[in-house]
C-alpha cells in the first residue's frame, strides 16, 4: 500500500482511525492503525465493505476481527489473490474428494488428505503456510492421480477378468450342449433349441417338422471294422446331414447312432424332401477304409418324420417320429416314413 496523501489529509485520517480504535476499545497497534486508516481513507473498498457489514451485523468489532480483516484485505494483495485461487482449488478438491471418499484404499486416503488440506487453506495466515499447503497438495494430487490410475488399471483388469469368465462360461455352456464326436448338438442342446422353436412356431404360427434318423445295421459296421471305424463313420454321416440341410435347420446327435433333425418353418412335405436328399447323398457314396482302401459297401439310414402340433409336449412329437422310424425299419430300412403313413 502506498500512502501518498497530503500531510493534512493523512493527519485527518489518522485522527479518525484513532477515534474508531478508541470507540471499539481496540489495542493501539500497527495492525489497528493500518486497518482503520484504510477504512477512513476510503481507498480499500473491500475492506470498507467488510467492516461496514461487520458493524451492521454485530455492533462492536473485536481485535480478532480486525486482525483477520487485516490479513484478508490489507496485509498482502498477492495473498488475497492466492487465497481466492486456493479457495477455488479447495472447492474443486472437495468435489473430487467427495467422490473419492466413496471408494476404498489408497485413493480414499489421498482424498482425505486433500480434504484436510482444503480446510487448512482457509486458516492459513501467511505466504509460507500457503506455500506449504500448496506443496503438499501437489504431492497428494499426484498420488491421487497415480492411485486413480492404479484403480483404473485394477478396474480394467477385473473387467477383462470378467469378460474372460463370461467367455469361459459361454464356452462351457456350449460344450455341455455339443456332442464331442460329431460337433452336432447333443440331446440337451437339441432340447434347448426345441423350446425356442416351439415359442417361435407359436408366435409366428408356422409349422416345424422333425426327422429321426437311424443308421441301418450300424452294429455290423462296428463288428466288422471295429469301434473306431464306427466312430469315424458317425462323424461322416453327421457331416453329410449338415451338408444337406439348410442353415436354419437344427441337427443333433440324439443317441448312439441316432440323429434328430428339426426343420423350422417346414411341413411334412418339405421334411420328406430333406430326408430324400440325405438318402440320395448316401446312395451314391462309396465307403472305404482310410488306411487300407478296403471297401465297406453302402451305408443307408431309416427315417421317421413328424409334424409339430401347437402346444404338444416334445415327447409326444418324438414318439410319432419314432413310430414312423420303426415302421421304416420294418418295411425293409433305407427309407423315410411320415407320421401320415402310420
Ligand atoms: P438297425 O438297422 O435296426 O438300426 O440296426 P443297428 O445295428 O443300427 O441297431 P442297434 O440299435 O441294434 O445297434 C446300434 C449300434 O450302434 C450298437 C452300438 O454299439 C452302436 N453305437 C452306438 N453309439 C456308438 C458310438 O458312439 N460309436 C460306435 N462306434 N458305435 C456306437
Ligand atoms: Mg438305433
Ligand atoms: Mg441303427
Amino acid at each position: 500500500m502506498a500512502y501518498l496523501e497530503e500531510r493534512n489529509k493523512a493527519g485527518e485520517y489518522l485522527r479518525l482511525a484513532l477515534t474508531y480504535i478508541a470507540k471499539y476499545n481496540l489495542p493501539a497497534n500497527p495492525v489497528n492503525y493500518t486497518v482503520w486508516y484504510e477504512y477512513v481513507a476510503g481507498k480499500n473498498m473491500k475492506l470498507k465493505k467488510a467492516i461496514d457489514a461487520s458493524l451492521d451485523a454485530a455492533g462492536p468489532i473485536s481485535a480478532d476481527n480486525v486482525e483477520s480483516l487485516y490479513q484478508k484485505y490489507v496485509a498482502d494483495g498477492d495473498r488475497i489473490v492466492i487465497s481466492k485461487l486456493l479457495t477455488k482449488i479447495a472447492l474443486m478438491l472437495k468435489d473430487i474428494t467427495g467422490h473419492v471418499l466413496e471408494t476404498e484404499g489408497d485413493l480414499a486416503g489421498h482424498g482425505q488428505n486433500l480434504g484436510e488440506l482444503a480446510n487448512q487453506i482457509s486458516e492459513a495466515h501467511n505466504y509460507n503456510q500457503i506455500k506449504g499447503i500448496v506443496d503438499q497438495m501437489i504431492v497428494e494430487t499426484k498420488e491421487l492421480v497415480d492411485s486413480g490410475k492404479r484403480l483404473q488399471t485394477r478396474m480394467k483388469i477385473s473387467s477383462e477378468d470378467l469378460k474372460q469368465l463370461q467367455q469361459e462360461l459361454e464356452k462351457s455352456q456350449q460344450e455341455a450342449q455339443t456332442d464331442a464326436l460329431t460337433s452336432l448338438l447333443n440331446k440337451r442342446g437339441f432340447e434347448k433349441r426345441f423350446e425356442l422353436e416351439r415359442i417361435r412356431a407359436k408366435q409366428n404360427e408356422t409349422p416345424f417338422s422333425i426327422i429321426m434318423v437311424d443308421i441301418d445295421h450300424f452294429k455290423k459296421v462296428n463288428d466288422t471294422f471295429g469301434h473306431l471305424v464306427g466312430d469315424s463313420l458317425l462323424k461322416s454321416v453327421a457331416n453329410i446331414l449338415k451338408s444337406q440341410l439348410r442353415k436354419n435347420d437344427i441337427a443333433s446327435r440324439y443317441g448312439g447312432e441316432e440323429f434328430l433333425i428339426l426343420l423350422p418353418e417346414t411341413g411334412i412335405k418339405g421334411a420328406k424332401a430333406a430326408a430324400q436328399k440325405i438318402r440320395d447323398t448316401l446312395a451314391v457314396k462309396e465307403w472305404k477304409l482310410k488306411e487300407t482302401g478296403e471297401t465297406m459297401g453302402k451305408i443307408t439310414v431309416s427315417m421317421g418324420i413328424a409334424l409339430y402340433k401347437l402346444n404338444e409336449p416334445e415327447e409326444a412329437l418324438i414318439k410319432r417320429a419314432d413310430d414312423a422310424l420303426y415302421l421304416a425299419k420294418n418295411r425293409g430300412r433305407d427309407q423315410s416314413i411320415t407320421e401320415e403313413e402310420l
